[in-house]
């Protein structure tokens, strides 16, 4: 049990986020914790130097980066027993949001320290803000895996989830990644692309997964930017079939009744959200057996 409050002379690590594109979205409250604490860890020095430059905040700066958070961690936990406040940045957006320094506030938590976050852009939540789609409920991803299969399977993993799904995503796999989107998910799958989120050249594609990447592939910025990927979950009903509630089968049966497999296992697709592929084997099995 443990309960952190202000004011117990010992220092307090900020969290602090900053703009993902548009300088003018840096809080001013962000930027008076930035110019009063005693040092700043970042994940990228020169990076984060620039911003804080143009800011017009001369602070220490140290590296925190993944290869060196855990051994940066003992020296800002002695930092903030001395009573010295200490701020975390990373280069974009909220800092522990698919960036370093999980490890670091975990660590400053179980020294009983304080660790105050001082809100501001994210990403994840401005496309989820902007893009229409159910709000309530919604799972973040982060990054998918890098290679095909690995990232097939993840979202074969997911595609039953009724919450809305969101993901990053890096320019080079952008549209690879959409296309397994469309494959796994069904081409009817409803996606909103937030490409260059409050910069200059924003863009929001929106659509059933396979217009998204059709639309993708035929921009000549479409494999150019930052990229966050959110996707409408799997409808109840679809939802249960996959679950086995309902009968996907049963449904395969009267679909074959009527048309051609491949026909039956592609409606089946666009209604239940389920493989097409996965669905084809099903199909060839009900009428061998
Ligand atoms: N911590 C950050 C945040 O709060 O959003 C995310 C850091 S993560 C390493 C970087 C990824 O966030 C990018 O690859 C992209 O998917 C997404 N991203 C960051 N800025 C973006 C922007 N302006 N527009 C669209 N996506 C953005």
């Amino acid at each position: 049990m443990q309960v952190m409050k202000p004011g117990d002379g010992r220092g307090t690590l900020y969290i602090v986020a900053t703009p993902i594109g548009n300088l003018e979205d840096m809080s001013s409250r962000a930027v008076s914790v930035l110019s009063s604490v005693a040092v700043i860890a970042a994940e990228d020095t020169r990076h984060s130097g620039r911003l804080l430059q143009h800011l017009g905040i001369s602070k220490p700066l140290i590296a925190l980066h993944d290869h060196n958070e855990r051994g940066r961690v003992q020296s800002i936990v002695e930092q903030l027993l001395a009573g010295e406040d200490v701020a975390l940045i990373s280069d974009a957006g909220t800092p522990l949001i698919s960036d370093p320094g999980y490890v670091l506030v975990r660590e400053v938590r179980a020294e009983g320290l304080r660790v105050s976050p001082i809100p501001g852009p994210c990403a994840l939540v401005a496309a989820l803000s902007a893009a229409g789609l159910p709000t309530d409920r919604f799972l973040f991803v982060g990054f998918l895996p890098a290679k095909r299969t690995g990232r097939r399977t993840a979202l074969d993993e997911i595609r039953k989830e009724v919450a809305t799904l969101v993901f990053y995503e890096s320019p080079h796999r952008i549209q690879a990644t959409v296309a397994d989107i469309a494959d796994v998910m069904g081409a009817q799958r409803e996606v909103v692309l937030g490409r260059e989120i409050t910069k200059t050249f924003e863009t929001f594609y929106s659509g059933g997964a396979a217009d998204v990447h059709a639309a993708l592939m035929e921009d000549p910025h479409g494999n150019r930017g930052e990229f966050v990927v959110v996707v409408r979950g799997a409808e109840k009903a679809a939802s249960d079939l996959m679950a086995g509630e309902l009968n996907v089968d049963t449904l395969l049966s009267l679909l074959m009744a009527e048309l051609p497999i491949k026909k039956a296992a592609k409606i089946a697709s666009e209604l239940t959200g389920m493989s097409k592929n996965e669905l084809y084997q099903r199909a060839l099995g009900l009428k061998e057996g």
